[in-house]
């Protein structure tokens, strides 16, 4: 079986190359080619000797992804793709402007076990783990296609980060890489939903990212109820593993709080995460629910902001995620949901 060359970082692609008898320095050609000037054959690798260019293509093939549909929004600059890769498998990639820039949401995984009862993404259950070189080719083909530059990545999109761990820290090393993409894992946020024990594991990578943490409520009861993770992980075991990070990176947690119009939006909710959060090193971030179909969620700006502010209140720094893309279902795994849906209906 041929090996996905996207997916060897630089370290690995030098044993290879070597291995294969040739000089050291191709490695580093090659690198380039794929990841600063993203050819999609070996064959436009001109400065590699043309005998070599077929050896590679015996020994492995370069990843690629297509574009099955793109939303752009009327109301703001975001673009939300659906790619199918080579397997016939679809994903989401949107694509969003914030003041400071460019920020794409990367998906990790085909479909999520997650399960947690307001995100779409869950909905179908799970298909299979992205590789490193199918995240990548989510930002290297975004930034082709719509002539936008990538300034942030959040890792936010359909999937469990922690959940492909190693997919997911290699895909962290590539898009970090000095020699090819070269972002800055500072730009970088993951979100988990709360693997407590893979949260340990990623501290001692000392990646610089922002961590985020999907909270969503503050009693283990609720929690439970709308994240079965809880069950795993309950909350005291989540922070313990927040404050084991914080103290391992330096880096403060961003805990993600989707607040639902009458399920986790009352004074004892914001009293319980003022309990909670006080004294951790970290930030608040207030999202308003997105709906989906299959639930009747729903967000009451009103409300929101009094939760915000009682939040505040009680000396936690929040704040409120902007919508964007409204227009077009930016939130992940509808579009992906849709359109398999459509197609079995074909
Ligand atoms: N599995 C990861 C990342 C994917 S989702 C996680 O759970 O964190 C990214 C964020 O969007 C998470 O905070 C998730 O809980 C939130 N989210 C999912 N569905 C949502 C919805 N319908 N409305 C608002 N936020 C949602």
């Amino acid at each position: 079986m041929k090996t996905d060359i996207l997916s060897c970082g630089i370290g690995t692609l030098t044993d290879k190359i070597t291995g294969m008898g040739e000089q050291k320095f191709r490695a580093r050609q090659i690198y380039e080619w794929l990841h600063i000037r993203k050819v999609y054959t070996f064959i436009e690798m001109s400065n590699i000797p043309l005998s070599f260019r077929t050896k590679l293509s015996d020994e492995f093939y370069i990843n690629s992804i297509n574009i099955i549909r793109k939303l752009e929004s009327c109301i703001d600059n975001t673009v939300k793709y659906l790619y199918e890769y080579n397997d016939g498998n679809h994903t989401e990639t949107v694509l969003m402007n914030y003041n400071h820039g460019n920020s794409l949401c990367v998906s990790t995984q085909i479909g999520c076990k997650m399960g947690c009862r307001f995100c779409a993404s869950a909905i179908k259950g799970f298909e299979r783990n992205l590789t490193p070189s199918e995240m990548l080719l989510q930002v290297y083909e975004t930034e082709r296609e719509s002539g936008r530059h990538a300034d942030s990545i959040v890792l936010m999109g359909i999937g469990e980060p922690l959940e492909n761990f190693d997919n997911v820290t290699e895909f962290l090393k590539l898009i970090s890489d000095e020699n090819g993409r070269n972002m800055s894992l500072r730009h970088v946020s993951l979100s988990t939903c709360g693997l407590a024990d893979k949260i340990y594991e990623l501290a001692g990578y000392r990646f610089g990212l922002t961590l985020s943490v999907s909270l969503h409520a503050v009693t283990d009861e609720k929690r439970s109820q709308l994240m079965p993770v809880n069950k795993s992980y309950n909350i005291q075991e989540l922070l313990k593993a927040c404050r084991y990070y914080i103290e391992k990176t330096g880096r403060r947690i961003s805990f993600e709080y989707a607040v639902i119009s009458g399920v986790n939006d009352s004074d004892s909710d914001a009293a319980g995460m003022i309990g909670l959060l006080r004294g951790i090193n970290c930030h608040v971030n207030l999202i308003p629910v997105n709906k989906i179909k299959e639930r009747d969620y729903r967000a009451d700006r009103k409300a929101l902001m009094s939760f915000s502010d009682k939040l505040s209140k009680g000396g936690l720094n929040v704040t409120v995620r902007r919508t964007l893309g409204a227009d077009i279902n930016a939130a992940c795994g509808q579009l992906r949901r849709e359109y398999e849906v459509k197609k079995k209906s074909l």
